[in-house]
């Protein structure tokens, strides 16, 4: 059995090159057209960076490029609401379980009476920003910010453009907001609350940013860059478990099969695993699979996982 890498060092490197090479002219999937900013953007970028737990980090192609956070920032709200409230109270209010539904379904909140089953689809993602205590909008979206600031190490700021486009379309996922508040389980303003969510996904990150943030959450809630705590290390896991279940959609199941990490992905194009306690990989490609991944991010996140012996299962 290979050795698995716990810092960069030339097989990494190498991997990276590999899997550039060989997914670079993968022409599958489309960009996301739904929310119209992110059908203009150039299909053909490609970034992938790896970082471990020593912040030794490596990157190939286009890992500059800033791009639309989308789903990805489900992930660090919930790191913040579960240091609010803690697992059980987010268990028991939004829970941890696969719908087996795409992620804006309206059908998988009437079947289970309005409980949105896990934070990562559009309506466990609005009840979980609507769990965060905040008095007004402005404070809700500082305290979202100030996080996400601080998993990355650096002031992200949102996208105004993505902004603009995602709420003259987020029609969809208001009709989500009134439906949870239907049900009781909004807690806050469900336009209110629908407006902060959609601000979320329009912060702008690279792949840079995106593994930095990744790194914090296989470095028991640490960022490796700065060294501040930015989750609480208990919290790691709850995260780790709702990536496992849930990170990629309703085809999670698939990819936990082919790269055996938790993952999140997001329909700007990017992906995040995470392998506790070495590494993390982001990538960075948008065209997108039906079930919105990123067709070239998946790829190259199963092959560093297969080359570099990163899967949890072996
Ligand atoms: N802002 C997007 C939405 O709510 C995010 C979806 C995603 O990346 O999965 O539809």
């Amino acid at each position: 059995m290979k050795q698995r890498p716990t810092t960069v060092d030339s097989t990494v490197k190498q991997a990276l090159e590999e899997a550039l090479q060989r997914f670079s002219s993968n022409h599958h999937g489309k960009n996301a057209s739904y929310i119209p900013y992110l059908a203009s953007v150039p299909s053909h970028l490609f970034g992938i960076s790896i970082m471990f737990c020593d912040g030794t980090h490596a990157q190939v192609g286009d890992t500059d490029y800033a791009f639309a956070i989308e789903s990805i920032s489900k992930v660090f709200t919930l790191a913040h609401v579960l240091d609010e409230l803690g697992p059980q109270a987010l268990r028991s209010k939004i829970g941890c379980d696969p719908t087996g539904e795409p992620f804006n379904s309206v059908v998988a909140l009437e079947l289970h009476k309005g409980r949105p089953l896990n934070p990562f689809v559009n309506a466990g993602a609005m009840a979980t920003v609507s769990l965060l205590e905040a008095q007004t909008p402005q404070a809700r979206w500082e305290q979202i910010q100030a996080t996400y600031n601080a998993f990355a190490g650096r002031q992200l700021s949102v996208n105004e453009e993505v902004y603009a486009s995602e709420a003259s379309s987020n029609q969809h996922n208001r009709g989500i907001a009134w439906l949870l508040q239907s049900y009781g389980y909004m807690y806050a303003d469900p336009m209110e609350v629908c407006a902060v969510y959609t601000r979320q996904c329009s912060v702008s990150i690279t792949c840079h940013d995106l593994v930095t943030m990744g790194a914090a959450l296989a470095n028991g809630g640490v960022n490796p860059v700065t060294g501040k705590q930015v989750v609480a290390a208990k919290n790691v896991a709850p995260i780790l478990s709702e990536m496992t279940l849930n990170g990629l959609y309703d085809t999670t199941g698939d990819w936990y099969y082919k790269v055996g990490l938790p993952g999140k992905s997001g329909v700007g194009g990017g992906i995040l695993a995470v392998v506790p306690g070495v590494c993390a990989i982001a990538a960075f490609a948008p065209p997108l699979d039906a079930a919105g991944n990123s067709v070239r991010g998946q790829l190259a996140a199963e092959h560093l996982s297969r080359t570099l012996n990163l899967s949890l299962l072996h």
